[in-house]
């Protein structure tokens, strides 16, 4: 009996995640055993629907249903728990196939609704003001983890989702080949084809995957979490920085600004007494100048345990109005879902409430 376990669940390991495969990776995997494109064409339509079974894709015949039942596994995952606050969004706790737990948010916007999605379970950047680095590191998630995160959420809340940010917990370059896959598994045609302007990646400045990021032109947008706009200040908060300074950050902007075209948002987090002087908005107008962005200001939340604060909503509004008088695109963001823990920087491996 525990041996007939055993086997089995060896198989089950053994099995390819199929849902991690782009559609070109499948393509190739299929022609190994000589099935026609269609057929990938067909899975990964099936695939993309959200179908959790081989012997749901009615349009395979049978054999060739139980041959990739042997085969491959799809990736799923259950909501552990769902928080709901006052303004409508909803923070949800979510359990992997081998029992980890991760955070993802649903916001509603005018547009529509838009998922924070996490992309490592903990991570290892170290922020200061950020819940998520209090968590150990465990491991990145894969394609179809991050994948099932969206169809989960989606599917509890009887929504379509219009936007993704991958702004949840884990830094995405430092799991750079998986969000990769994720994003061209979720803007292929023949799938859910979600529009690449509709995901925004976030990042603490891993200067190589922004490089990288821009010579793969998938027409995502691009978010660089800034925070401070000198190396002093950003090394004590930001210990990435110490790695990759800003002269290498902003030199890496600008190469992804040349290379795609596309305006870059910079985040930046507006901390009491840190970073949020009127000298400190000059110095950050300065140090973007000649660069397409846009600065996002983002009030900061209170994060348990963390020496940051805040700035006053006047520091705010003066910070916001040095950039204009320098001529920088500004808005203050909106902070949705502070009452349950679901803010920016607020996400961590283990829900608190
Ligand atoms: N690692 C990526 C994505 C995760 S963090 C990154 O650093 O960009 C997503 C956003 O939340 C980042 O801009 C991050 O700096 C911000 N954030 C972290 N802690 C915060 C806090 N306490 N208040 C407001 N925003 C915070």
């Amino acid at each position: 009996m525990n041996n007939s376990f055993d086997n089995r669940s060896t198989s089950i390991c053994s099995k390819k995640d199929i849902k991690s495969m782009t559609f070109d990776e499948l393509v190739c995997e299929f022609k190994k055993f000589e099935i026609k494109k269609y057929r990938a064409d067909q899975v990964f339509s099936w695939l993309s629907k959200g179908v959790g079974a081989f012997n749901e894709m009615a349009n395979l015949p049978l054999e060739m249903r139980e041959s990739f039942e042997s085969k491959y596994k799809i990736i799923s995952a259950k909501i552990f728990k769902r928080f709901v606050s006052a303004d409508g969004t909803v923070k949800f706790l979510i359990t992997l196939p081998d029992g980890n737990k991760i955070e993802s948010v649903l916001m509603k916007y005018k547009y529509g609704y838009s998922v924070c999605l996490s992309t490592q379970i903990g991570c290892k950047m170290g922020c200061k003001f950020c819940a998520s680095s209090s968590t150990k590191f465990i491991r990145n998630l894969s394609p179809s983890e991050i994948i099932a995160q969206l169809e989960i959420i989606s599917k509890s809340e009887n929504e379509k989702v219009s936007n993704i940010t991958l702004m949840g917990v884990g830094e995405p370059f430092d799991n750079y080949e998986n969000v990769i896959k994720f994003i061209k598994i979720v803007i292929a045609q023949n799938g859910m084809a979600i529009g690449a302007r509709r995901i925004s990646i976030s990042t603490c400045g891993i200067i190589n995957g922004i490089k990288k990021f821009a010579d793969e032109k998938l027409g995502a947008t691009l978010s660089v979490s800034l925070h401070a706009s000198d190396d002093h200040t950003r090394n004590a908060i930001m210990p990435i920085n110490r790695k990759f300074n800003l002269y290498k950050l902003i030199d890496s902007c600008r190469y992804y600004m040349h290379m795609t075209n596309r305006r870059i948002s910079f985040e930046y987090i507006l901390l009491d007494n840190i970073n949020d002087s009127e000298n400190d908005a000059k110095q950050l107008a300065n140090l973007i100048l000649g660069l397409s962005a846009h600065v996002n200001l983002i009030p900061a939340n209170n994060i348990e345990g963390s020496y940051y604060f805040a700035s006053p909503i006047k520091r705010i509004e003066l910070f916001a109005r040095t950039l204009i008088k320098f001529g920088v695109n500004v808005t203050v963001r909106r902070t949705l879902g502070n009452d349950i823990n679901a803010s920016c920087g607020q996400l961590r491996r283990i829900a608190v409430q």
